[in-house]
């Protein structure tokens, strides 16, 4: 049902409505109240100002005046059994011919005391006639947009709510609601938008978080389910000493956590369920060794690997990691790329589909653009979180389940591993090898940053390198720093006698490998870049991370900005710059104290919400109406439990009970799970 066809809403409030994602009267429904405001209990004129927040009274009128300061001030004094005090509205004069002495009034609004008695700045009041007594209600307050209040959306609501209870339809099987005590599906919509008491509220949220990550649950549950069933990849033999083969290729051992995580992933591999694994690590911890025993087993039983990276560089530092790891066992590494030349493309393509190349090393390309593999075995794919439900229809297409290894050097909070990365299985490595010198982090003001430059000269003289991140890339209306004016000014100025570089996202590919080649061959000494470097190149001889506006990044990218530092053997710095004013400092600190990931990752979780972590926002599944993964975490754990009990029974959802969840699978998460590797 449209929205126009409700009572109360014309063209213009329809338009206004859509504006909010509100189109239909089942949209309406679904768009809940984000607090409510609590009208029911007055509070008596002696005792008012005892809280901080919003009170309630109900008194009479004795007087009425008006103050004439920068804004009109109504005052009203106002008393009842209790005492009196005095209600004040700013800027709207017109009050004063509507207030009149003798009048119930109810307000509502912050009280502040002092020794001439209570105040109170009213936000709320309502003229109660006749005498009539005051029924206090909780009033909901809706996300509202400039042109639609919430007192409009709440009015449209109110005079239409039988219609729209009579829309709800509860996709909950009974025995669910039953096992979790939820109110009938309409109860509950009438709790939301118009609730007796607030713990009905409440309690009716908890059913449509729990129905809606119910959904993803299902989603992802479903994928698990056929992938263990009805996908067959090859199971591959292990020999009992993978470990120590693959440990006499370097010249250190294992560390435990490397040993633990590669365990994982050969069990994987030796079954015939296709892997569907995500190994992350923080930077350094030494995920290539990890990833190199993986392709060492998929050899070792007669499978070529692909290993696919987001960039051609990234992929080339791949192919040099990886090769003399890999060469003692005579696994010769086939880089595909882009930029190669035809001849030597093709050769590597011929090889590859001949079966007598085992590894391929490229970009997304790899599988995208005719290459064919005789016998494909593992795909490793690093930092792309999300490999399409494409490219695996691809693979599918040629007969193909390969084993598949995703890894990234972005910790991922456990909340986020079992809701938005549930259909895969997670091995993490949370031991650095040892001997590393930590990287000494700096937070400082930007009246400081000339000292910060100078430290960028000295370790330039010094023949190191620097970055110098900064947000925008052209001036921009938010005051945030440029890199374009940036590379400039330091260009001109302070680095006149240094090699300066600018790499940003609107270069085309090509200008930006350039770039990266020659920073990468130390033909550049600071390079000057937007974020693009974050999931950037090795380059051990980059000792400094200077970030400005520390405060735009959440600290999961600030990590990895400094991660692109510390990876040679000199001592490295990162200096993290913030604005004066900024009162971000201490956030920030965080960095300075731990160079866990995995603690700064949670932080973040916590202080910025899911969205701002790499590949979440942009995969869709944390996308909920009502549900807040991190709040709400213990309602998806009831949620998961649920959904993996009804897949058990029913992996089709073909019990006419189950029939209503298959509309759940059509909810943004759930289709965004769907549709990811
Ligand atoms: P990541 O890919 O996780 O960022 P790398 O695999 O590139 O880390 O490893 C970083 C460095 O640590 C490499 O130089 C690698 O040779 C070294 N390394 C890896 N594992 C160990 C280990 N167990 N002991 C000592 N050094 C190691
Ligand atoms: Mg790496």
């Amino acid at each position: 049902m449209l929205i126009s066809q409700l009572a109360g809403v014309g063209k213009d409030s329809a338009a206004r409505f859509a504006e909010l994602g509100v189109s239909t009267a089942e949209d309406l429904l679904e768009y809940f109240p984000h607090r409510y405001e609590d009208l029911r209990f007055p509070t008596a004129a002696a005792q008012l100002g005892a809280t901080d927040g919003e009170e309630n009274a109900v008194g009479r009128i004795v007087r009425v005046r008006e103050r004439r300061a920068r804004l009109a001030i109504v005052e009203a004094d106002i008393e009842d059994a209790t005492g009196a005090f005095t209600a004040k509205w700013f800027g709207r004069s017109y009050l004063v011919g509507a207030l009149k002495p003798g009048m119930e009034l109810f307000v509502r609004g912050r009280v502040t005391r002092t020794f001439s008695g209570a105040s109170m700045n009213v936000t709320t009041h309502k003229i109660l006639e006749n005498s009539q007594a005051f029924r206090g209600e909780i009033v909901p307050v809706y996300p509202a947009s400039k042109t639609l209040t919430s007192r409009k959306i709440r009015q449209v609501v109110a005079r239409n709510l039988t219609r729209l209870l009579e829309l709800a339809v509860d996709p909950l099987p009974r025995h669910l609601a039953r096992r979790f005590a939820f109110d009938d599906v309409r109860d509950a919509y009438a709790a939301i938008h118009a609730p007796r008491d607030l713990d009905t509220a409440v309690q009716a949220r908890r059913r449509f978080i729990f129905t809606e990550f119910l959904g993803l649950a299902l989603a992802a549950a479903l994928k698990r389910n056929t992938r263990v069933q009805a996908e067959r990849a090859a199971a591959l033999s292990r020999p009992g000493d993978l470990t120590e083969r693959l440990e006499s290729a370097v010249s250190f051992s294992l560390t435990n956590a490397q040993r633990r995580v590669l365990d994982e992933i050969w069990a994987d591999m030796a079954r015939d369920v296709p892997m569907n694994r995500l190994l992350q690590g923080d930077v350094g911890s030494g995920k290539t060794l990890v990833a190199a025993g993986a392709i060492l087993m998929a050899a070792l039983n007669g499978k070529q690997s692909a290993l696919m990276a987001p960039t051609e560089i990234l992929a080339s530092q791949h192919a040099e990691k990886l090769a003399p790891l890999l060469l003692p066992f005579g696994i010769a590494v086939e880089s595909v790329l882009g930029s190669q030349g035809s001849r030597s493309r093709s050769s590597a393509v011929g090889r590859l589909a001949s079966g007598e190349a085992a590894l391929a090393i490229g970009t997304h390309a790899l599988l995208t653009e005719g290459v064919d593999f005789a016998r494909l075995g593992l795909v490793v794919i690093d930092e792309q979180h999300r490999f399409g439900v494409e490219q695996r229809a691809r693979l599918r297409a040629k007969g193909l389940w390969p084993h598949t290894l995703h890894m990234t050097a972005t910790p991922i909070p456990r909340t986020l591993a079992q809701t938005v990365y549930a259909d895969l299985d997670v091995s993490t490595i949370d031991e650095l090898p040892p001997g590393r010198t930590p990287i000494d982090t700096f937070v400082i003001r930007r009246a400081r940053l000339p000292l910060a430059y100078e430290f960028v000269e000295r370790n330039a003289k010094a023949g190191r390198q620097a970055y110098v991140v900064a947000p925008a890339i052209e001036e921009s209306e938010f005051d945030l720093t440029s890199v374009v004016a940036l590379e400039e000014e330091l260009r001109r100025g302070k680095f006149a006698d240094l090699r300066v570089g600018l790499l940003h996202g609107k270069l085309t590919p090509r200008e930006k490998e350039g770039v990266m080649q020659r920073f990468v061959r130390g033909g550049i000494d600071v390079l000057v870049a937007t974020t693009v470097v974050e999931v950037g190149v090795d380059v051990p001889n980059a000792t400094v991370m200077l970030v400005l506006d520390a405060q735009r990044y959440g600290l999961a990218q600030l990590h990895q900005l400094r991660g692109r530092v510390g990876r040679g053997a000199a001592r490295s710095y990162c200096v993290l710059v913030a604005p004066d004013d900024a009162p971000e400092l201490e956030r920030l600190s965080i960095l300075a104290q731990t160079t866990d990931g995995f603690v700064i990752a949670e932080e973040d979780l916590r202080l910025r919400g899911p969205g701002e972590f790499a590949g979440t926002a942009q995969s869709g599944v944390a996308n909920f109406r009502h549900a807040d993964l991190v709040r709400d975490f213990s309602v998806y754990s009831e949620a998961r439990a649920a959904a993996e009990a009804i897949v058990r029974d029913d992996p089709e959802l073909k019990a006419a009970q189950h029939a209503p969840l298959r509309a759940l699978l059509d909810e943004p998460s759930a289709r965004a799970m769907l549709m990811s590797s």
